[in-house]
């Protein structure tokens, strides 16, 4: 005891506390300081509207996304929701007992190992909000195709969500058949056959059906596994130079805060080749009014803390040298980063080649005619055009704005059915 007292107080101090002095000194450097780990994939939470994405989103991460209806009811922008997640693996427990979203098994209480960490995007089910789910969609890599069991299958958005997901490339889905705590077992079954026909008429095979409950949180367990096994983290290219698609962007300076302490603008959204890291240069296309911005890397960061350096997969940020009014309330959104050689000039006119999407469900007449009003969404982007000319199957379109279009990239066209923007084909700029 005594010995104790006088360790502490006497010459200088023990070995013990020396060593934490030293390391609480490392840790309050930047350069020591611990990074925090980005998701390795985006993974897109889609589905009709109320078929339970939002409920599964936070079943699965622990954090409710859903400010859509709420911004419905006050008619301001609508967003998408993030939210990242670990998932873990117990190396006591067999098969699909053994997927957790928590680092103690609940089975047998052991310390789990972690598996992969993702990055979920919840994607707006409501009709009126279509194109918001498709600028969503460019960021996925993998997705969950959320479908009530107590619905017959498809529903719209159940329909129009898929095609999205085609569109964008999006081959890597599983199936969460929801709400499965309220169908008796024949309806559940009858629901599943729909769900595979659905399925395999869109070209889509070998999907896992997974039946859920997000409420109950019941067979998680087993859309865990599902989703490890069928949705792999893509290999992406890091030595492309860099491009990312923004699709949100924010202000982070408190209200008031003195001129010289203000922080520059922030981009948040996914690098989809090459790798950032700080200090470096970018820009940013098509800009503000016109004009380009260029800017550099001050800081890189995930939901859960600082990165070192950031690579494609899950959502990251990063602070710019920007004027921060330029990416107050997502202001970027839609906007490419990069640097000089990834970057392509944006244009306001352009030849594209469309396919003309084959309808399940709706009655909305596909064709696109000249005059036409129609929304084009590329990558994050959502622009206003006019179709000035159409032939067969190509069409000329003036847009409101610029857009950057990169090489081989497949355009969303959405026109105006029913009072709301309908998908009706994708293109191709020739
Ligand atoms: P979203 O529009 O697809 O995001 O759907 P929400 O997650 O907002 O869910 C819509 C409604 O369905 C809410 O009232 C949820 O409580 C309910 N819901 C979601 N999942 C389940 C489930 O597994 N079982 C039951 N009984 N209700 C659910
Ligand atoms: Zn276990």
């Amino acid at each position: 005891m005594l010995s104790k007292k006088v360790s502490k107080t006497g010459k200088g101090k023990t070995q013990k506390a020396e060593k934490e002095a030293q390391q609480a000194k490392k840790q309050a450097t930047p350069e020591s300081r611990r990074f925090a780990e980005q998701a390795k994939i985006n993974i897109g939470m889609v589905g009709h509207v109320d078929h339970g994405k939002t409920s599964l989103t936070q079943a699965l991460t622990g954090k409710w996304t859903d400010t859509h209806s709420e911004e419905l009811k006050r008619g301001i922008s609508i967003r998408l929701g993030y939210a990242d997640v670990t998932f873990y693996k117990c190396g006591c427990c067999k098969g699909a007992e053994a997927y957790t979203n928590k680092a103690v098994c609940p089975l047998c209480g052991k310390k789990t190992k972690s598996v992969r960490k993702v990055s979920f995007v919840d994607a707006p089910g409501h009709e009126t909000l279509m194109t918001t789910m498709l600028s969503g969609a460019a960021l996925m890599n993998g997705a969950v195709l959320v479908i009530a069991a107590n619905e017959k299958c498809p529903q719209p958005q159940t329909n129009e969500h898929l095609m999205a997901l085609k569109i964008a490339g999006v081959e890597k889905i599983v199936v969460a058949q929801n709400k499965i705590d309220l169908v008796e077992m024949k309806e559940a079954i009858e629901n599943r056959k729909q769900i595979q026909a659905f399925l395999e008429k869109n070209g889509y095979k070998n999907v896992p059906i997974v039946p859920i409950s997000a409420n109950f949180a019941g067979n998680l367990n087993f859309l865990i596994e599902a989703i490890e096994e069928c949705i792999p983290t893509p290999k992406f290219d890091l030595k492309k130079p860099l491009l990312m698609y923004c699709a949100r962007s924010f202000d982070i300076n408190k209200p008031g805060t003195k001129a010289k302490d203000l922080r520059g603008g922030v981009v948040g959204g996914s690098i989809i080749q090459g790798k950032a890291g700080i200090g470096e240069k970018i820009l940013i296309r098509p800009g503000i009014e016109g004009k380009q911005l260029s800017t550099d890397i001050r800081s890189l960061s995930c939901s859960s803390g600082p990165l070192k350096e950031t690579v494609p997969g899950g959502l990251i940020a990063i602070g710019t040298g920007l004027d921060p009014s330029l990416t107050q309330n997502d202001r970027m959104r839609g906007q490419v980063i990069g640097t000089g050689k990834s970057l392509p000039q944006p244009i306001n006119e352009l030849e594209v080649e469309l396919t003309y999407l084959k309808r399940l469900v709706s009655s909305v007449e596909s064709s696109i005619n000249s005059n036409q009003l129609v929304v084009l969404t590329v990558g994050t982007m959502t622009v206003i055009g006019t179709v000035t000319s159409i032939h067969g199957n190509k069409a000329k379109i003036l847009l409101r704005d610029r857009i950057v279009i990169l090489p081989d990239q497949k355009i969303a066209l959405s026109k105006k059915s029913g009072g709301r923007w309908q998908l009706v084909a994708y293109a191709i700029a020739k």
